[in-house]
């Protein structure tokens, strides 16, 4: 842990609980899952400190804010929740967070509404998070504002007279600069995040999109130094910007997927589908996730290797999201229709189906059973920050004999990218061949492939990802920070290699 005395402020849009009305309208709290949650709250309690975040519902109530007193007190730290009505819940979290920057940072331009008043209310949702910030933190305190719905809070924490130091770690890509001049508000966006004292990024992509911007359209920026982390100058300010992924508590999945029960569950799986090798896709229901494109694939490979035929099934898991949005439900509908068509063509009746189509959420057991049994696991976003469906597959892989197939414009590539089988998810011929080849890899491959693997997330863990971040932003120690391999496209050969 790094050692220092500043209490932890940690702002999220989302609490890390999950408050919800019971049948005699009292409140429950769940706490929320998620790697984010697991690595930070111990950190919470063993410094001391706040989260700030949204409840989750439209308007906080005196008795709500009395309940989060209330769990607060019972874990050790605070939670201090922000308010939105309605509309700013349309205009800020569904308008401006996930209708203009989610599509444009994963460079899905076609997909942006660029309503101006989104911009507006997002202003005025973050300079409310900024002001319970103000109210809820002292001059010594770090301040760590996760994501994408926040980065003007630095900015407005500022112009509200804070003298606290602040870190920001975007957990989607950043994208490349012809991309991201699409956006009308490029530059007060930018100029917003550098007053930052440090900004994570995913991947060192992330970090040279992100600098590259910045070059190009901020006046007086400079940077000094080349590495993972690097020192820049914004006018008179100095702050940094670094990569450190993102990464799942290892030791949790791992010891979770040897249980009885998941060993159980994995058998009736088998049972269920016997003498075939298992596929998962496991996703949220999203666009950036290519899974219309993973299913023209399978489709692909039945098509061209009839041999494949009756010898894998994939199970594609889509774990319902954002249903609200009118693209999310016609995608919704595409990837209904494409499993369909897959099963039509190529079924055979009273025995093999080709997929598996799953949509609902799974239980934490279903989740590491699907994981453990899967001999092959197929995630080919066409744009992601990390995806930890990635990491989780390889931590669950106890028997170390199954493929990873990822997608090389996951940020998970940056770290995996030499033991997995790397695809364009784009190419809908090169991934089916990617199946093949994964189904036809010799055990000692797979077996070696996948023990460097889980080596390298065991070793660089979510707990190793808060410290690496928490050093550099407080004790300045950047040696924390990896030096992940990144892959480029080596000229002539269309083939990815290290840089
Ligand atoms: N997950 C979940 N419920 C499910 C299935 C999966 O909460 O029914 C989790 C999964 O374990 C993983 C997360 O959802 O931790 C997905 O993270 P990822 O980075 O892959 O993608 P994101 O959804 O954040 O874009």
């Amino acid at each position: 842990m790094a050692r220092a005395r500043e209490r932890l402020i940690v702002v999220s849009n989302r609490l890390p609980f999950v408050f919800r009305r019971g049948a005699r309208g009292e409140w429950e709290v769940e706490p929320g899952t998620g790697g984010l949650v697991t690595a930070l709250l111990p950190v919470l309690r063993h410094r001391g400190g706040t989260w700030i975040g949204w409840p989750g519902l439209a308007e906080v109530s005196r008795e709500l804010a009395a309940k989060l007193e209330a769990v607060g007190e019972g874990s050790g730290y605070r939670l201090r929740g922000v308010q939105l009505t309605a509309e700013e819940v349309r205009d800020f979290y569904e308008g401006f967070s996930n209708q203009i920057i989610w599509p444009l940072f994963h460079d899905l331009t076609s997909l942006c509404n660029f309503d101006p008043p989104y911009w507006r209310i997002y202003c005025a949702v973050n300079r409310k998070f900024a002001k319970v910030v103000r109210e809820a933190s002292e001059a010594g305190d770090f301040i760590w504002v996760h994501d994408y719905h926040l980065m003007n809070v630095a900015a407005d924490l500022r112009t509200l007279g804070s003298k606290a130091r602040t870190g920001f770690f975007l957990h989607i890509p950043f994208p490349p600069i012809d991309i991201f001049l699409k956006l009308p508000w490029r530059l007060e966006l930018l100029e917003a995040l550098l007053q930052f004292d440090l900004i994570g990024l995913q991947t060192p992509r992330d970090r040279r999109n992100f600098v590259q911007c910045a070059r190009a359209l901020v006046k007086d920026f400079e940077v000094e130094g080349r590495g993972q982390v690097v020192v820049a100058r914004a006018g008179s300010r100095k702050l940094r910007i670094g990569s450190v992924p993102i990464s799942i508590d290892y030791n949790a999945f791992m010891r979770q997927a040897s249980t009885a029960e998941v060993a159980g569950k994995c058998e009736e799986l088998h049972a269920l589908l016997p003498k075939r090798k298992l596929i998962l896709g496991l996703d949220r229901l999203d666009y950036t996730k290519g899974i219309p494109q993973r299913l023209k694939a399978f489709h692909s490979l039945f098509a061209r290797y009839p041999d494949m035929r009756e010898r894998v099934s994939l199970i594609q898991v889509v774990v319902p999201s954002r249903e609200d949005i009118a693209e999310y439900r016609g995608l919704k509908l595409e990837i209904e229709q494409l499993a369909g068509k897959i099963n039509g063509s190529f079924v055979r009746p009273g025995g093999w189906v080709p997929v598996w189509y799953v949509y609902r959420s799974l239980t934490r057991t279903e989740l590491l059973s699907y994981y453990r049994a899967a001999d092959i696991a197929l995630i080919t976003p066409l744009k992601d920050g990390m995806n930890l469906v990635a990491k989780e597959y390889c931590a669950c892989n106890i028997e170390e004999e199954g493929v990873l197939i990822l997608s090389s414009f996951a940020g998970a590539a940056a770290e995996l990218g030499r033991d997995a089988l790397l695809v364009n998810p784009y190419d809908i011929e090169g991934v089916a061949d990617a199946v093949r080849r994964a189904f036809r890899m010799e055990k000692a491959e797979r077996q070696a492939r996948m023990r460097r693997m889980r080596r390298h997330i065991r070793e660089y863990d979510v707990f190793w990802w808060v410290d690496a971040f928490l050093r550099a932003a407080i004790t300045k120690d950047l040696s924390a920070f990896p030096q992940p391999e990144d892959r480029a496209l080596e000229k002539g050969t269309g083939e990815l290699v290290s840089l």
